[in-house]
């Protein structure tokens, strides 16, 4: 597939979100901020998940100052989410953020704004815009009558321009929603409109069963058209959880180069073995194997290999045995005892060799 890659590379960190660049994961700590302790153990949870950069709330000056803690003590870049307060976003930059979002048009007078322009400049750090449906400017709801996606895009571009007028450019914006036709044609204009990384979501999407649903409807239509340079699924749940869901979606989208993806099939009645615990302890297992390898669990051998002839490797169930496949072709026969053992030892001799590569 291809991607947008004509965006503007923007530095979060120690990674470049946009140009053509892989799509980066993110999440959001659940703790209160200035909890230094819990933030950092959530925070490292999320990055064992998969997370590539997380943000934190930022609602008061407690917050602010423990941002430097914070970083210290973590290991993927740290996004500080602060609403009209520019001397919290002030207070988050001299802390060490690596990016703020914070809408320039709600910071309020001109020398604010420029303030936290130049610290952000100062500090080479960029700046997201958050546009939202739900709270689009009144001026530009009087105008559309309703949040809509050419609202939604007017707002953007005008806190683009003020950050533009300050010659700063290290922009980066997400125009969510929790209606998910009108985000994705937010962003579909969007991203004609300009050339600023896009950072995907659908907001208030819900809990982990609906909300996942729902976000991958949206984000799936956007990442299938090549739109988004980094993403968050919204749940209202565990935060692992959108990791690992956005974790799926960029596998379903071949848009992950470090993640192992999991072929099982429905099943049905020429099912030989006990499939669908099967396939739960293989998903568990290489969710940890950093190489782009298809592993397949598939009930019977009828059809097995030659139904998951794009998989790396995989088992096929065979009565009271397995058939241990490759690329389609059948490698040798395991007891059902050990199979899914063999299997485990065969995908880490093929993930050692893709590193060894
Ligand atoms: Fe049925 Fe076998 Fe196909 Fe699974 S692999 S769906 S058990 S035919």
């Amino acid at each position: 597939m291809t991607h947008r890659s004509k965006t503007r590379p923007v530095k979060v960190g120690d990674i470049t979100i946009g140009g053509s660049n892989e799509l980066f994961i993110q999440s959001m700590a659940t703790t209160k901020t200035h909890d230094v302790e819990a933030t950092v153990a959530e925070i490292l949870r999320l990055e064992e998940a998969g997370c590539q950069v997380v943000r934190v709330a930022c609602p008061d000056e407690r917050a602010a100052y423990a941002i430097g803690a914070i970083k210290k003590q973590i290991n993927i870049p740290l996004v500080v989410d602060i609403h009209f307060d520019y001397k919290l976003a002030l207070i988050a930059i001299e802390q060490g953020a690596d990016k703020i979002r914070i809408n320039p048009g709600n910071i309020g007078r001109r020398e604010k704004v420029e303030a936290v322009v130049n610290a952000a400049k100062a500090k080479g750090i960029p700046i997201r815009i958050g546009v939202n449906a739900g709270s689009l400017e009144r001026k530009i709801l009087e105008k559309y009558g309703y949040p809509t996606a050419d609202g939604m895009v007017e707002s953007a571009l005008h806190h683009i321009k003020i950050l533009e007028d300050l010659d700063f450019h290290d922009i980066i914006v997400s125009l969510k929603a929790s209606d998910v036709s009108l985000a994705v044609e937010a962003y579909e204009k969007a991203s004609k409109a300009f050339d600023y990384p896009l950072h995907l979501g659908i907001t208030e999407s819900g809990t982990l069963f609906s909300g996942t649903v729902k976000s991958s409807a949206g984000l799936g239509a956007l990442l299938a058209k090549g739109i988004g340079n980094t993403l968050r699924v919204s749940l209202s749940a565990d935060p692992v959880e959108e990791v690992k869901v956005a974790r799926e979606l960029l596998k379903v989208f071949g848009l992950s180069s470090n993640a192992a993806t999991l072929i099982s099939c429905p099943t049905c009645g020429r099912i030989e073995i006990d499939l669908i615990s099967i396939a739960n302890e293989v998903e568990e297992y290489i969710s940890h194997i950093k190489a782009p390898l298809k592993v397949a669990v598939l009930g019977c051998a009828v059809n097995g290999p030659g139904e998951a002839r794009e998989a790396d490797i995989g088992i096929a169930g065979a009565r009271g045995e397995g058939l241990l496949f490759m690329h389609g072709k059948t490698v040798r026969k395991v007891p059902e005892e050990t199979m899914v053992e063999e299997l485990k030892i065969e995908i880490d001799k093929l993930a050692e060799e893709y590193f060894a590569k």
